[in-house]
């Protein structure tokens, strides 16, 4: 192994370098190896927490959750999908509804602008 503190070269088994003296496991420990698996793991929870707001369930799943409410992280995720599509779906219809409604009552007044009655009961 190599020294951290000086870098020089070692026996796998020596306790102490050769050059410098320094602590070799002690002084491989300290430096680099502690910083680089925080950062790791500081990385992954960023990834997990983004992949959790994209894709709700699959972040907790990432994380290494093996249950999220009781149910498979990837249950909550596919659950999350039909709730949301059936809203959609729902605000969409009644999107529709709401242009149907307009577009009836613009063709009522224009059906009455005509001199016709019209379907919407209305007086001056
Ligand atoms: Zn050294």
């Amino acid at each position: 192994m190599f020294c951290r503190k000086c870098g020089a070269k070692n026996d796998d088994n020596a306790t102490f370098c050769s050059s410098c003296g320094a602590k070799l496991h002690e002084a491989n420990q300290q430096t680099a190896n502690p910083d680089l698996a925080t950062l790791v793991e500081k990385k992954k929870s960023l990834i997990a927490v983004i992949l959790n707001f994209f894709f709700p369930g699959i972040g907790y799943w990432y994380w290494g959750y093996k249950k999220v409410l009781g149910i498979h992280p990837a249950l909550v995720f596919i659950g999350w999908i039909v709730v949301t599509s059936f809203c959609s779906y729902l605000l969409y219809g009644l999107g529709l509804v709401f242009l149907a409604l307009s577009l009836f009552v613009a063709y009522d007044l224009y059906v009455k602008t005509e001199g016709k009655p019209g379907w919407i009961e209305a007086s001056k």
